[in-house]
């Protein structure tokens, strides 16, 4: 599992950006015990697919990354050093299998106001039967209602940031109750998304995923998702999701970077139908993705 450091750059920087990545053996990385992002979850993340060799999505990657750390008030990253970053990552994959680039900004040591930043390559453990087999999820409060974007901006809600432990938690609370994964529901009852991933549904001839203004993350896969939709002539809606719409719905999904298309076969032990057809087409699009 390659590592790769970056002596980040602000992003007005001018200088050669080659050079400023540093590949280092997993047992040999060293990180400053002191730095805010594993002390105190204070950074940012993006996890991008790599299919043969290749980042996929990656202007929407480094968008979202932008974004998050512009939300944690983190000085701006270097769009040219990332790139650059990114591609040194992604070539230390095997083209053979499907991979994933784990790309970090923290805030740094405290007290330097430099930022640390770094890549972990890694190729996929599984084969992601669960594309074709699909997964059961359970519903989950979030306990945020679905203003909290606009009321509480400080819990950062929509920000891709190191703080995952509630997401975690959430997935062991999943397997607990014998499922596989998790959707998250708003205080006043309204479909978020779920702890690594974004929910999308289909009703007859339209392809509906939550708006992003009630506190979740803006998903590159369901970009993607609805230009390969829009294609094939279907109609696509940001819309506020009543809980109850997910058992029905005529298809449901879950969607992310590597594990891609999801179809979700279960709702808290409730039967949603799956469209195989659809399905496959659409792992199939995500992972023809030149961008
Ligand atoms: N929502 C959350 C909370 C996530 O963590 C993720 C990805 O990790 C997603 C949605 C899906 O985003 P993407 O499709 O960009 O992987």
């Amino acid at each position: 599992m390659p590592v790769f450091m970056l002596d980040v750059l602000p992003s007005d920087s001018s200088a050669a950006v080659a050079g400023t990545v540093h590949r280092v053996e997993t047992g040999t990385v060293t990180l400053d015990v002191r730095d805010l992002g594993p002390s105190r979850g204070d950074g940012v993340f993006e996890t991008i697919g790599v299919v043969d060799g290749h980042p996929q999505a990656l202007d929407a990657h480094l968008k979202r990354l932008a974004n998050s750390a512009h939300l944690l008030d983190l000085p701006e990253p270097h769009e040219a050093q990332w790139r650059h970053a990114i591609t040194v990552a992604a070539a230390s994959l095997s083209t053979q299998r499907q991979g994933g680039l784990k790309i970090v900004l923290t805030r740094g040591v405290e007290g330097t106001g430099t930022p640390t930043g770094w890549i972990v390559a890694s190729e996929a453990a599984g084969d992601f039967a669960e594309r074709e087999a699909g997964i059961r999820v359970i519903t989950l409060d979030r306990g945020y209602t679905s203003d909290v974007a606009a009321r509480a901006p400080w819990l950062l809600a929509g920000a891709k940031t190191l703080s995952y432990a509630v997401n975690m938690a959430a997935l062991r609370e999943a397997r607990r109750r014998g499922a596989d994964d998790v959707v998250f529901v708003s205080s006043d009852g309204y479909v978020m998304e779920a702890p690594t991933s974004t929910v999308i549904l289909r009703f007859g001839d339209c392809i509906v995923t939550p708006r992003t203004d009630i506190g979740i993350l803006p998903g590159t896969s369901q970009l993607s998702v609805f230009a390969f939709a829009e294609a094939r002539g279907l109609r696509t809606e940001e819309a506020l999701v009543p809980v109850g719409d997910l058992t029905r719905a005529d298809a449901a999904w879950l969607v992310s970077s590597v594990r891609l298309a999801a179809p979700i076969t279960h709702v808290d032990g409730a039967d949603v139908p799956v469209d195989l057809e659809l399905t496959r087409a659409m792992n199939a699009a995500l992972l023809a993705r030149e961008n």
